[in-house]
């Protein structure tokens, strides 16, 4: 297979925990992939929340997917390296005016929708749609607060950004499926969501997107549970004129109440059934995959 020709994977954890079961089907289910189509495997450390991720964690990463028999390509990409080429991206967007700074913290955004919960809608990830105060801030003002030090979020102008992508959004979706369908995205859902803000100058929408661009990714390979986030990543892609990988959105795994496994649910980490002495052979099948790497 030549280099034109040769898919591209990435298993991309951000190194804010433990990885669990969860991580190890998204992480074997990449790995075996690249294996089967003679593609590359890429691991993408997503460090961007400086604040909430460290080093431990990272380490850990690295010796639990060993653990698990997995060889990934060096160097490990890790999104603490590309703040520039985000901002670069930022910026592409602001030169076609899609942003605009926001003032607004979540209580303002909260006092804002206060009294109006019921009818209020909320984005995929619960936050309330953005309802506009920021939006049209004269210039002036926009200016005088930033020179007197305040600091602005950036968001997106959604209507103007569907507007000036001009097309049907979507995207080519395998599931847990060998044959994949066409899905139709809705960045609407979204609102005018954040893309930058001063703890995080990256949202994970924008940091994801110019990656997977910049890494050449192929194939984006992750839980079923960010379907909706690429709603938003299709249209960033069109706007930033990158192209559109394929998607395959598994199923989770889902603990013994039906709920996907997370850290604040208590689900086990990878090191604890290590340490219970459980085998990489069983951690593929408790991740719902056949036995030996495909
Ligand atoms: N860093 C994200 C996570 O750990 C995954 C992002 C992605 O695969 O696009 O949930």
């Amino acid at each position: 297979m030549d280099a034109t020709t040769q898919r591209i994977f990435r298993f991309a954890p951000s190194p804010n925990g433990f990885l669990h079961v969860g991580h190890a089907r998204s992480a074997l289910i990449n790995h075996d992939l690249a294996r089967k189509t003679g593609g590359r495997f890429l691991l993408r450390i997503e460090d961007i929340d400086t604040g909430r991720t460290n080093a431990d964690y990272e380490q850990a990463i690295y010796e639990d997917l060993a653990w698990l028999g997995l060889t990934w390509e060096e160097p490990v990409r890790r999104q603490s390296e590309h703040f520039g080429d985000y901002e670069s991206a930022l910026e592409r967007l602001a030169a076609d005016d899609l942003l605009f700074p926001c003032f607004c913290s979540r209580g303002d955004i909260a006092r804002a929708v206060e009294g109006r919960e019921g009818d209020w809608t909320r984005d995929p990830d619960g936050a309330p749609l953005y309802p506009g105060a920021c939006r049209h801030l004269p210039e002036e003002e926009v200016r005088r607060r930033l020179a007197a030090g305040e600091f602005a979020a950036r968001r997106i102008k959604i209507g103007q950004a569907l507007a000036q992508a001009a097309t049907l959004i979507g995207w080519r979706e395998y599931g847990d499926a060998d044959e994949p369908r066409d899905v139709r995205a809705e960045p609407g859902v979204w609102g005018d969501v954040v893309l930058s803000r001063k703890d995080v100058p990256a949202s994970y929408h924008i940091a994801v997107v110019v990656d997977d661009a910049l890494q050449g990714v192929t194939d984006v390979v992750r839980g079923v549970d960010l379907m909706p986030a690429t709603s938003l990543h299709r249209l960033l892609q069109i706007l930033l004129g990158y192209p559109a990988p394929t998607y395959r959105h598994h199923s989770l795994v889902l603990d013994e109440h039906g709920r996907k496994l997370s850290k604040s649910a208590g689900s086990k980490s990878l090191r604890a059934l290590r340490a219970e002495g459980v085998s990489p052979q069983t951690i593929r099948r408790m991740a719902g995959l056949p036995a030996g790497i495909g």
